[in-house]
């Protein structure tokens, strides 16, 4: 099974890059929790989705249509994994973009089986055509399917097997709103507390045969930002320093050392996290400044800003959304050492 058509960066690689990689598809696949004990945090979420998988199981029915959204390797693609194999049904895994006409929707439909979960990563980038010809696949477990075109068009009525759609976003901002009533479940995913980060280091390390001390797990935990998916790409990189320039083991020494080569401070700000936040400060006296113009100051495209770093620095309180646009908060001049120029000592400003 591939996990096809995931969005790859641009720019540079970054080490805290949130993006499925092709390098990590792999490791991803050895990594990923297959069963619920595995699956670390997220508790609302989890005890949810249990309810319904036990409910729509007792009445041998399909689960309704989910839907996941946050940010990216907060752990959506796995949740559908683990709803999949707790319904005891097939997956078939696509993304938005994949799809490109209604005849490969169709394709894909008319495959499944019973109560089989598709999973559509993505799904607000579904070509708009496709997108329709979903609402009576969903609601109704039928589709019409067009062959031909213009006055010679014929439409075919498939009949399709009651499955469960699974879809993933990082903004349901940006699902049309048909295409968001159709989900019966809507949850979303939160960034990770550190503890929980540090028990998802400490499984991966186990996994990949890595020695680790715990010191040096919460070292990589705290500059996970938030996301296991950095959590484990951090846990390679710096056992690659370990291995490399020491014994192999992962004491908090070794984390530091190797996290700072890898310009990951503290925060688990890395280059671009900085850049935005120093550009804002530098060019922009703080803010607000729009986000087109934004992502042409910092070199990165506007969605990648808006999908990858805000996020995380928002939600650490070093940027703000605001009507007129992005502005730095008191935080952010504090962390770089930096005065607040006079006048713009207003609301954002007050500890
Ligand atoms: P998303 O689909 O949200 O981008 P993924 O489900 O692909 O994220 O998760 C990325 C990786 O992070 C997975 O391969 C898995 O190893 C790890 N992961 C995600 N969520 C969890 C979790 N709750 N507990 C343990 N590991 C997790």
């Amino acid at each position: 099974m591939t996990v096809a058509g995931k969005r790859r960066e641009s720019g540079p690689e970054r080490v805290t890059t949130r993006r499925l990689q092709d390098e990590d598809q792999q490791l991803e696949q050895s990594l990923r929790p297959t069963v619920w004990d595995d699956y670390v945090g997220q508790e609302k979420v989890k005890a949810n989705l249990r309810v319904f998988i036990q409910g729509a199981r007792a009445r041998g029915e399909a689960l309704d249509h989910l839907l996941f959204y946050g940010p990216p390797g907060l752990g959506k693609t796995t949740l559908a994994f683990i709803v999949a194999s707790e319904m005891g049904v097939n997956i078939r895994v696509t993304s938005g973009p994949v799809i490109e006409r209604q005849k490969d929707l169709a394709a894909i439909l008319s495959s499944l089986q019973e109560r089989d979960v598709l999973f559509i990563d993505e799904i607000h980038r579904l070509n708009p055509l496709v997108e329709e010809s979903l609402y009576p696949a969903m609601e109704d477990y039928k589709l019409d399917l067009i062959i031909g075109q213009g006055p010679s068009a014929q439409a075919y009525p498939l009949k399709l097997p009651r499955f469960t759609l699974v879809g993933a976003t990082t903004r349901a901002g940006l699902l049309t709103s048909p295409l968001l009533n159709r989900f019966g479940v809507v949850q979303r995913l939160d960034f990770y507390e550190e503890a929980d980060l540090f028990k998802i280091v400490l499984r991966s390390a186990k996994i990949l045969g890595v020695s680790i001390i715990e010191d040096g797990a919460w070292e990589i935990a705290r500059r996970s930002r938030g996301t296991p998916r950095v959590a484990n790409r951090l846990l390679r990189r710096v056992r690659d320093f370990a291995q490399v320039l020491g014994d192999g083991v992962i004491t908090r020494q070794a984390a530091q050392s190797a996290l700072e080569r890898l310009e990951v401070d503290t925060k688990g700000f890395d280059e671009m996290d900085r850049r935005i936040l120093q550009t804002i400060i530098e060019k922009f006296s703080g803010g607000p400044v729009g986000i087109e113009t934004l992502a042409v100051a910092v070199g990165e495209e506007k969605e990648t800003i808006e999908d990858v770093y805000e996020p995380f620095l928002i939600q650490l309180g070093y940027l703000a959304r605001t009507p007129r646009g992005r502005t730095v908060t008191r935080l952010a001049f504090e962390h770089f050492r930096v005065s607040p120029p006079a006048g713009l000592q207003g609301e954002l400003w007050r500890g």
